[in-house]
């Protein structure tokens, strides 16, 4: 069986509210269906070595501005390499942090412009008040999965992004890409770039499993089915916090 290669970059830098989980999470999922995975991470400073192009995912997770104007200039180093990676179809997964960095631009709380790897069009800027901040539970519906699924998260970011063209999804509860928004995040076939901490794939299976889906498939060229994991504790914890949030907003 194939072994699916991971692309962690900066987890020692990104990784806020249990983000490097995702990739726990994503070994484990294939580990349950016989499948291995090999994770390498990325540190500032790897560009020359790393060959983006040969990975099945890459991935980036959340992190403060001053980490996020750390690690810049390394990242904007790999922006030719990644942009064929993206472009090849390696799937690329963003949280928050590293979601605004693949932006055009990145103006953070100091009023200082992070310039993004410019591979998508969104730009984001945050408030020079520290605390005007979008925090707390977020509920949104994305299509990505194949049918409409309710993906749960947290959100705590400053910068509010803006020219999404197309969202990763629907804001149902919470803030998303800017206060109040109606919508959350940026995605393509081989793109989630979203404000979810959670961890995000924990709490949302379904997205664990179309993304590894995708990976498998691509690599083995031909459709793959990942046989049914047995998520009855992940559901009732989802019927929870869906009951939960839903209806506390319909109180409002
Ligand atoms: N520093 C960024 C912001 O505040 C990203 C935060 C995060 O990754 N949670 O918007």
């Amino acid at each position: 069986m194939e072994t699916l290669r991971i692309l962690h970059m900066y987890p020692n830098m990104l990784d806020l509210y249990g983000d490097s989980g995702n990739m726990e999470l994503l070994a484990y999922r294939l580990k349950m269906r016989g499948y291995s995975s090999v994770k390498d991470d990325y540190t500032l400073g790897d560009g020359a070595k790393t060959d983006f192009s040969s990975y099945d995912l890459i991935y980036l997770g959340g992190g403060a501005d001053f980490e996020q104007q750390l690690l810049a200039e390394d990242l904007l180093s790999c922006r030719d390499k990644i942009a064929s990676a993206h472009k090849s179809g390696v799937f690329m997964l963003m949280i928050c942090g590293g979601y605004q960095l693949m932006g055009q631009y990145y103006k953070d709380s100091n009023d200082k412009k992070i310039p993004g790897l410019g591979l998508f069009d969104y730009y984001t800027v945050a408030s020079t008040n520290k605390r005007e901040r979008c925090i707390g539970n977020i509920v949104i519906e994305t299509d990505f999965c194949g049918e409409k699924y309710k993906v749960i998260g947290f959100e705590n970011h400053g910068g509010m992004t803006d020219n999404v063209r197309t969202p990763f999804g629907r804001v149902l509860f919470g803030n998303g890409n800017k206060f109040g928004s109606e919508s959350e995040g940026y995605t393509e076939k081989n793109v989630i770039a979203t404000y979810l901490h959670g961890p995000l794939l924990a709490k949302n299976p379904k997205l664990a499993d179309k993304i590894l889906t995708y990976c498998l498939s691509r690599k083995a060229g031909r459709e793959v089915t990942l046989p049914p994991l047995d998520d009855t504790l992940e559901k009732k914890c989802r019927e929870v916090m869906l009951k939960r949030l839903l209806e506390e907003k319909k109180k409002k």
